[in-house]
């Protein structure tokens, strides 16, 4: 998808803040710091509309994009930061759980993960929360350009085996800074909306 038109429309800290117009979500998911908001930069072609996060973990609102009058990117706070108190970590817990296993819009998470690292516990528990409500998910390693392109099959294979991921979730190569993955992404996407 070629993007022109998008729109940060609202933080959503409750479900009667969820937009109406019954657009297809994705919603995207990741460890503090992983690339999560330069990935949605790449994807909608926008040096930094969604803010990369200064203070990880301290947003709790879902934010909303709207892309071409057609789709939401909605953006959750990080997980897994050490400093996060526990209460606001429970508000996280609820809230997110809320939307993720109650919206009716959501198509797929988009689960964003380190290709350089084995995903950490905090994405292992992203990801079996995922598979427990059986919500469709699309995982995005990023920072490839961070190692050969040569080891990038075996670093995949250490992602799907950690995760155990489920074999009709696809896997995808990324990189915010070389702009690599940017049309498997979007291809992937479209066909779910
Ligand atoms: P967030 O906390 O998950 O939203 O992470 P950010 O998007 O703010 O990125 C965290 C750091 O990783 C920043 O310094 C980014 O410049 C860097 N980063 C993000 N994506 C990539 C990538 O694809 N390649 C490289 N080399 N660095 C990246």
């Amino acid at each position: 998808m070629k993007v022109h038109n998008v729109e940060m429309i609202m933080s959503a800290v409750r479900p009667e803040q969820y937009p109406e117009e019954g657009y297809p979500e994705f919603a995207l998911a990741g460890r503090s710091n992983v690339g999560k908001s330069s990935f949605i930069n790449k994807m909608i072609g926008r040096k930094s509309l969604a803010r990369t996060s200064s203070k990880p973990g301290k947003t709790q609102t879902l934010n909303f994009y709207k892309i071409e009058e057609q789709l939401f990117f909605v953006d959750v706070p990080g997980y897994g930061y050490a400093k996060v108190s526990k209460s606001s970590r429970e508000a996280w817990g609820k809230f997110i759980q809320q939307y993720m296993t109650e919206r009716e819009h959501l198509r797929a998470v988009i689960q964003i993960v380190d290709l350089r690292h084995p995903p950490t516990a905090d994405d292992c528990t992203m990801y079996d929360f995922l598979v427990h409500y059986q919500i469709p998910t699309i995982v995005i390693a990023t920072k490839a350009d961070k190692i050969p392109r040569g080891k990038w099959e075996k670093h995949k294979k250490i992602v799907r085996e950690t995760l155990e991921m489920r074999s009709e979730d696809p896997l995808l190569i990324f990189s915010s800074e070389k702009g690599i993955g940017v049309e498997e992404a979007w291809k992937e996407i479209e066909s779910r909306m």
